[in-house]
């Protein structure tokens, strides 16, 4: 099939490259010539496992290219829109302007029988305030929300856990095409799930809604782990072994962030009020404050580990990812806690394996570093962000490298035990400090 992707970001470029490969002739349309040229080129612009290998492949095969040019839309008959919706500007709602812009851009182009696809996260009522114009062309409007995780984007896009559909009462024919367009997937055994528009624009944020809600729940066990000597890790794995409950997304630590768990449920408690709903969701805003609570727990963490300032102390900041696997510092508790650390005075030396030239980017003031050149001399090492080779670190030789070993675990993830065996002093989140 002939296939337009519009908007070639963290979603679109993943979603381009996973469509040509599994056979179809797909144009990805950006406004970003040097996105386009990069993709052009082979080079992704974002880091992303398997999307490298990907996006040569599509190239070389002839069926994927990119384009700053909407008119190179024209011959395709299904039309993605994957435009970002990020957090408006001093507000908590969302901003509408990129989605709203893809479709006047597309418009135009729009042939009799076309199908436009969106893709983005939205509040829900936005497929129904376009259903109109795109159906006056003769053409058909279907809500299909992304559910990839970042790390995993590849293999999330080509066999998704499920795929949702909001069309308009009783298009069959939009149901059908999208069967084609993700028959492999379906053949591979992704549940395809058919509603209205509103539906499926609300099992989007729903989602989100109940992950970011379930982190928070463990990270608020984690503040009254802290008061009462409990041990949130061990507390976690417990309540986890109940299969009503799920191990999955009960790793307390620094919270969550990066660019759709965050700015999406503060989109949808604001749609909710909008929509004189906003009892209903009132608990986001909650989550919202318990996440963001964690931050702060983490630069007070190192404060108290440091004699109570972190004045001119160096602190070793190992990750700036919002997760590993990722280049993305939108909205990342761990830039944030480097951020903080920074302005309370402390020298921070900051790394990442990916994720150094966005962080750059956003906050050239802070000095960014190898692990080795973070570690050395360091008073404090802080882990913000759980990447293998962070886990895999050996106390004891990090141990012969720093001025004091303090360790805090902002993620739960390294081994305790073993950090505190080799000496250090060790202090994770909802959990006591060893030594
Ligand atoms: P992004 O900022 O990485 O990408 C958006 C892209 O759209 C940019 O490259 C931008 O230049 C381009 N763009 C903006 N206006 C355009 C226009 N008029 N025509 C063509 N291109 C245009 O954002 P993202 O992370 O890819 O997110 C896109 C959407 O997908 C958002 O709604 C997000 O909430 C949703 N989503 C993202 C993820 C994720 O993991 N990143 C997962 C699920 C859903």
């Amino acid at each position: 099939m002939k296939i337009s992707v519009i908007g070639c970001g963290y979603l679109g470029a993943v979603h381009a490259a996973s469509l040509a490969s599994v056979g179809h002739d797909v144009v990805g349309v950006d406004i970003d010539a040097a996105k386009v040229e990069s993709l052009s080129n082979g080079r992704s612009p974002i880091y992303e496992p398997e999307l490298p290998e990907l996006l040569r492949a599509g190239l070389e095969s002839g069926r994927l290219r990119f384009s700053a040019d909407m008119s190179d839309v024209n011959g395709a008959t299904v039309h993605f829109i994957a435009v970002g919706t990020p957090q408006r500007l001093g507000s908590s709602s969302a901003d509408l302007t990129y989605v709203d812009q893809a479709f006047a851009d597309l418009m135009p182009y729009l042939a009799e029988g076309d199908i436009v696809v969106g893709k983005s996260t939205v509040p829900v009522g936005t497929a129904q305030r376009h259903v109109g114009n795109v159906q006056e062309r003769g053409a058909h409007l279907v809500w299909n929300p992304e559910f990839l995780r970042e790390g995993f984007a590849v293999k999330d896009t080509i066999e998704p856990d499920r795929l949702v559909y909001g069309v308009a009462d009783g298009d069959e024919y939009a149901v059908e095409t999208l069967n084609e367009v993700y028959a492999t997937a379906i053949e591979a055994g992704s549940p395809v799930i058919v509603s209205d528009f509103a539906t499926a624009e609300l099992v989007k944020v729903a989602a989100n809604a109940f992950l970011a809600t379930k982190i928070s729940f463990i990270n608020a066990m984690a503040e009254i782990a802290e008061v009462t000597g409990a041990d949130v890790t061990k507390l976690a794995d417990a309540i986890g072994h109940d299969k009503r409950i799920g191990r999955k997304f009960l790793n307390a630590g620094v919270g969550f962030g990066g660019g759709c768990l965050p700015k999406d449920i503060r989109a949808f408690t604001a749609r909710a009020e909008e929509l004189g709903r906003g009892e209903s969701v009132a608990f986001l805003k909650e989550v919202d404050a318990i996440n963001l609570r964690r931050r702060e727990r983490v630069v007070e963490l190192v404060t108290e580990e440091l004699g109570g300032s972190v004045f001119q102390k160096k602190v070793a900041v190992l990750g700036l990812a919002f997760k590993p696997n990722s280049d993305d510092v939108r909205d990342s508790p761990a830039l944030d806690v480097a951020v903080r650390l920074n302005g309370l005075g402390a020298n921070v030396v900051a790394t990442d394996p990916q994720a150094m030239q966005n962080s750059r980017r956003l906050h050239p003031q802070l000095v960014y570093g190898t692990t080795e050149e973070a570690l050395a001399d360091a008073d404090a090492v802080v882990v913000v962000t759980e990447w293998p080779e962070y886990k895999e670190l050996d106390p004891a030789e990090v141990h012969r490298v720093v001025r004091t070993p303090i360790v805090i675990d902002a993620r739960n993830c390294l081994d305790a035990d073993a950090w505190a065996d080799a000496g250090w002093e060790y202090a994770g989140l909802g959990r006591q400090v060893r030594n």
